[in-house]
């Protein structure tokens, strides 16, 4: 039975930085870019006014006549009709092209509008004062954007700008199948000896979190032939994520079906507490083509994990080996998911595998290390102590009575948690 170190070694050796593919610009955000990005076209596209207010050339306004004459108005999405004449303003709106021999807008509140014209009463009119010039923000031609860059809301909208609502990103696709004749979708009421299914759920909240696509397929039946159905439509995934059947029960099918389906197997067991029973392997790779003119290169064999049906077995499994295998996937650094904070209250732990137990986490002001409450908790069927955590207080293997004060692991539930 590998250490939860060997583990975690193992998926990462077996994890690869996925090829980028086009997506949706609005389902791009927080993954990386995999392109450089060129600006298709100028911008702005022209000279533009930055105020509603007077277009001048301020030639006229050098004397003691400061009364221009009114021609046209230019609004936001019209072109100018033609230059200014000299002596002549025209009245423009905030984002309209500045007409020819304009060289500065004046703001409405500077002026003094009259018949058939406008006084202007700001002093000291300066030449390219309030128009924003074509190409300041970026010129055709140049890349913008360069691949690696991790896409927050402002780079969405720049991608729009320059017409890419299809960018290429790195952005790892989730299949997630629970297993179990018991399971019922939770709009059901459950029947003698059946429960809703909850992990699947859970587990597609989490891949959301790491900004993978994710996918929940049907309930799987402890049966192998439709089990094998449904884990194949899984395969097509980067990464599976399966749900119950890895223990040693007579029903466990998981482990058996997969090897069937040519998924080799790198574990199965690891000492833990919840989660012993996870398995894990890795699909034959694949060509697969992305979109009609575009064929990706080879893309790695997904990733396959059995977790245990046990919903708090399925947490710890995903924190601890499925979430630092997406950011590999995702051309990321799997960050050290542990920290290190001070209990806060005795703890008697009791076991001969390292234990991950909900707890809340505090965070104390003045760089002292985070407080580590444990929480009162019935198992690893108990979600509902989980939802009520932070995380999870990580204890070695071994008895031992903890003092309030000793310190403890923590495994923050949310991703990139920093104290
Ligand atoms: P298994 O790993 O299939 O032996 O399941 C272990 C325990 O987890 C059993 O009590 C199952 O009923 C429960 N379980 C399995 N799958 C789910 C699920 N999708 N949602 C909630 N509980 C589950
Ligand atoms: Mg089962």
């Amino acid at each position: 039975m590998l250490t939860i170190d060997e583990a975690v070694r193992a998926v990462l050796e077996a994890s690869r930085p996925l090829p980028p593919r086009p997506v949706p610009l609005e389902d791009a955000v927080g993954s990386r870019l995999g392109e450089d990005v060129a600006a298709d076209i100028d911008l702005p596209p022209f000279d533009k006014a930055l105020v509603d207010g007077y277009a001048v050339r301020t030639d006229d306004l050098r004397g003691e006549d400061r009364w221009l004459r009114v021609g046209e108005t230019i609004l936001a999405g019209q072109t100018p009709s033609r230059a200014l004449e000299p002596r002549e303003a025209a009245t423009i709106m905030t984002g309209a092209p500045i007409p020819p021999g304009c060289d500065a807008v004046v703001m409405h509140e500077k002026t003094e509008p009259g018949e058939g014209g406008v006084r202007i009463d700001e002093p000291g009119v300066r030449p390219g004062q309030n128009i924003l010039p074509r190409g300041r923000e970026m010129r055709a031609g140049t890349v913008i954007l360069t691949a690696g860059t991790v896409l927050g809301p402002a780079h969405l909208g720049v991608l729009a700008s320059v017409g890419r609502p299809r960018p290429k990103v790195v952005r790892p696709r989730v299949a997630i199948v629970s297993t179990g004749d018991e399971l019922v979708e939770p709009d059901r009421t459950p029947g003698p000896g059946q429960i809703r299914n909850s992990n699947a759920l859970v587990l597609q909240a989490m891949a959301d979190e790491d900004r993978a696509e994710s996918i929940r397929l049907p309930i799987a039946p402890d049966e192998p032939d439709a089990l094998r159905a449904i884990l194949e439509r899984g395969l097509e995934a980067d990464v599976l994520l399966i749900t119950g059947g890895v223990s040693a029960g007579q029903r466990d099918l998981v482990p058996g079906v997969l090897e069937g389906l040519g998924v080799r197997r790198v574990f199965h067991k690891v000492r833990l507490k919840p989660g012993k029973p996870i398995w894990f392997g890795v699909g034959a790779p694949r060509r697969v083509q992305t979109d009609k003119h575009d064929l990706a290169p080879d893309r790695p064999g997904p990733l396959v994990f059995g977790l245990p049906g046990n919903p708090v077995s399925g947490v710890v499994g995903y924190l601890l080996f499925v979430r630092p295998a997406l950011k590999v996937l995702a051309h990321g650094l799997p960050a050290p998911n542990s920290i290190t904070g001070r209990l806060s209250r005795p703890f008697r732990h009791r076991g001969d595998r390292p234990t991950y137990h909900p707890a809340r986490l505090e965070v104390v002001p003045g760089g002292e290390p985070p407080r580590v409450e444990p929480l009162d908790w019935a198992g690893s069927a108990d979600l509902l102590t989980v939802a009520r955590a932070d995380g999870f207080a990580a204890f070695p293997a071994g008895d031992r009575d903890y003092e309030a004060g000793d310190a403890v692991g923590f495994l923050p539930s949310a991703p990139g948690f920093r104290p």
